[in-house]
């Protein structure tokens, strides 16, 4: 299976937009088990686009076209796809009433200029656009497998994942064609992960690692380099490759299934149907926002407060005075009182607090740029750790602090079962 991608546009060519939609559709095809051999920009122009498509559909079994099918002049793609298939324009009944229909339900007004957006090559199947006015469609040329989806990500995305994707695997029969799994990694450097896994290649000859760095977490991802046609000695190999990556990495994998921690982090509070409330000095709202960034949040998440001075640890969460004078914010005695404060002031069953030095001002010999404590309460048990990195750049530590405060609330939370 070999496909071809075409990102229409003069904005890409002028260097105005980054092509991500092939970037998505690349990746997406790999992961459907279809290799993508060819990705192609053209500007708004009706004869290179119709040449793009014609060449693709000499080569490959699928093409995927986006962009260019707005209500606009330059909007030539549908026009362009009709003369690489040798087929006449025509209006596709369905694409008017779909596009009537989105036009109804967001109350916008309808001008004659959006029939255009109607007007298909003949014969062609359409895909509604729950996100915008343009309907994809997709039809043949010869034995190649032509689609074309609007140009915004956030209508081309949903429209391959839940359109394009599912008529891909079933007309070419890939349900099982592709298996990848992914373990997500943290407090590793990627030298020291590469190390671990020094011996898969001749462990595993048909497989193959990647690595992706996402600080301050490293995506490992196990695929096939020629996947067994039979179904069951695939998953036994893919099976014996995974536990061997878990293995070497212990518990530095924080998901067996590529998630980031935040996700791990909620997954486990909202099936131990459990709360969490946060206090944070140095990380200055960024675990609130990790954490909120997250569709369904509010089912766990009840309070944040972002406590900068001594004040208000105190006047909001409850920090001793005393233990201020005695110990300085930056210990784990006030990262422990923050994260207690917090749990009570939201009647969470757990909190978790930061209080630390992100730089790249400010350290000390005792407490140096990138020394963080981070406290965890619970309802029976509290406790504080210390953690010193050494990136000495402020974005970095912050970014580090929160994930390794939310790690720790991960490995409590999966220790409860
Ligand atoms: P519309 O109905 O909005 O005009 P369209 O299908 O005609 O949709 P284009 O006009 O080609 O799409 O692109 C609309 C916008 O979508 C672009 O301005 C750009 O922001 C985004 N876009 C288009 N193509 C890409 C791409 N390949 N990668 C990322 N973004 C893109």
């Amino acid at each position: 299976m070999i496909a071809h991608i075409i990102s229409t546009g003069d904005e890409i060519l002028l260097g105005d937009i980054l092509d991500s939609n092939s970037n998505f559709l690349c990746r997406s095809l790999r992961e459907t088990g279809i290799s993508v051999h060819q990705t192609t920009s053209v500007g708004d122009s009706l004869s290179d686009i119709s040449r793009a498509v014609k060449a693709a559909a000499d080569h490959a079994d699928v093409c995927i076209v986006t962009g260019g099918l707005g209500p606009t002049q330059d909007d030539v793609t549908a026009q362009a796809g009709a003369m690489a298939g040798d087929l006449s324009l025509v209006m596709n009944d369905p694409a008017l009433v779909s596009i009537k229909a989105f036009f109804k339900e967001k109350e916008l007004s309808w001008t004659r200029e959006n029939e255009k957006q109607a007007l298909l090559p003949d014969g062609s199947q359409i895909m509604v656009n729950a996100n915008g006015t343009a309907p994809g469609f997709y039809f043949s040329i010869g034995d190649c497998l032509v689609f074309f989806l609007p140009g915004p990500p956030r209508e081309m995305k949903p429209m391959f994942t839940h359109q394009v994707k599912p008529e891909l695997i079933d007309r070419f029969n890939l349900e099982h064609r592709v298996m990848v799994e992914r373990v997500t990694v943290f407090m590793l450097k990627e030298s020291a992960l590469g190390q671990k896994l020094n011996g898969f290649e001749s462990l595993f000859p048909h497989m193959i690692l990647g690595i992706r760095v996402s600080f301050p977490t490293i995506e490992v991802k196990i695929r096939f380099k020629d996947q067994p046609d039979d179904h069951q000695t695939a998953l036994t190999a893919m099976s014996e490759a995974k536990t061997w990556v878990i293995d070497q990495l212990g518990d530095r994998v924080v998901s067996f299934t590529g998630k980031s921690i935040v996700q791990e982090v909620a997954r486990l509070l909202t099936r131990q149907k459990k709360t969490v409330a946060v206090a944070e000095s140095c990380t200055g709202g960024l675990i609130s926002n990790m954490v909120t960034d997250l569709p369904g949040s509010s089912d766990f998440f009840l309070f944040s407060g972002v406590t900068y001075s001594n004040e208000a640890k105190t006047a909001v969460l409850g920090v001793k005075p005393s233990t201020l004078i005695e110990h300085g914010a930056v210990h784990e005695q006030t990262a422990l009182e923050m994260a207690q404060g917090a749990r009570k002031l939201a009647g969470a069953d757990y909190a978790v607090s930061t209080t630390g030095i992100a730089g790249p001002a400010g350290g000390t010999d005792e407490k140096p740029v990138g020394m963080v404590c981070i406290g965890l309460a619970g309802k029976t048990t509290a406790t504080a750790r210390t953690f010193v990195f050494k990136f000495g750049d402020r974005d970095k530590n912050k970014r580090m602090f929160a994930h390794t405060a939310l790690e720790m609330l991960r490995k409590h939370l999966s220790s409860n079962f």
